[in-house]
């Protein structure tokens, strides 16, 4: 099962207008494009049922977010159910902003997963270590903690539908990047975690992504290791040729 994935995070940048010309030159690359690489791209939520209709076949539409409540009065949310209905099929959850910034705790991931999973949208869940937590040679414990809260009660997914995307907090828009060794060695333990949870075999055909200032110089030493399948990218996955670098680098 193919396990390479390159996913675009743009957070709160462009304009629809920028977004659609993106998805263009996307479009008119796409025959450079590694046909073992998964493409996928989180523009801002405004844009998703736009973007649905008019983006090239070979993107895949996540959301940057989803609702931890269903349909209802919920005033500014919207639900998984409304992001499948507008042709969009993953949303990223827990990504370190919103824990830190929107108060995305532990329990409310729990929640997002739940109300994806109920829906049939595709889960992008990330986790990742505070650089005091990494000073201190605790990570693996946090990321199993993050990961064995986010997953508790879940006994089986569709490695298609569930991706965990690995990023060190103190990397991620900062220029610093985790080693192409620290990147490895964690991923080789969320994967031995996800083995412990689903089996070994479901945990080999489960995508693991590395996020944190990947940029095409780095992206082909980081996606060598054996566990790291791919990205989720900030600020390199604003312009396309960047992003398609990296692409590339996912399937070399
Ligand atoms: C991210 O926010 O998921 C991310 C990895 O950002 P950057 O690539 O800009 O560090």
């Amino acid at each position: 099962m193919m396990r390479n994935i390159v996913a675009g995070n743009w957070k709160s940048n462009k304009s629809i207008n920028e977004s659609r010309e993106w998805m263009n030159e996307m479009s008119e690359l796409a025959s450079e494009l590694p046909s073992d690489v998964r493409v996928m791209v989180a523009p801002p939520t405004p844009y998703l049922a736009a973007l649905a209709e008019s983006k090239p076949s070979n993107v895949i539409l996540a959301s940057q977010n989803v609702s931890a409540t269903n349909t209802g009065a919920y005033t500014g949310e919207y639900t998984a159910e409304m992001l499948v209905s507008c042709g969009v099929s993953f949303a990223l959850i827990g990504h370190s902003e919103r824990r830190e910034y929107y108060g995305d705790s532990d329990s409310v991931v729990v929640e997002k997963i739940s109300r994806c999973v109920e829906a049939g949208l595709g889960v992008v869940l990330c986790c990742g270590e505070q650089l005091e937590i990494r000073k201190a040679g605790t990570h693996e414990d946090m990321i199993s903690a993050q990961l064995n809260y986010a997953l508790n009660g879940i006994t089986d997914v569709d490695p298609l539908n569930f991706v965990i995307a690995y990023e060190p907090i103190w990397a991620i828009g900062t220029g610093l990047t985790a080693s192409a060794e620290q990147a490895g060695e964690m991923h080789t333990f969320i994967r031995k975690l996800l083995g412990e949870k689903f089996g070994s075999y479901r945990a080999g055909q489960i995508s693991i992504l590395y996020g944190g200032s990947c940029k095409p110089s780095n992206a082909s030493e980081l996606f060598a290791n054996e566990d790291v399948d791919g990205g989720l990218i900030g600020g390199a996955s604003l312009n396309t040729a960047d992003f398609i670098k990296i692409i590339i680098a996912a399937g070399e």
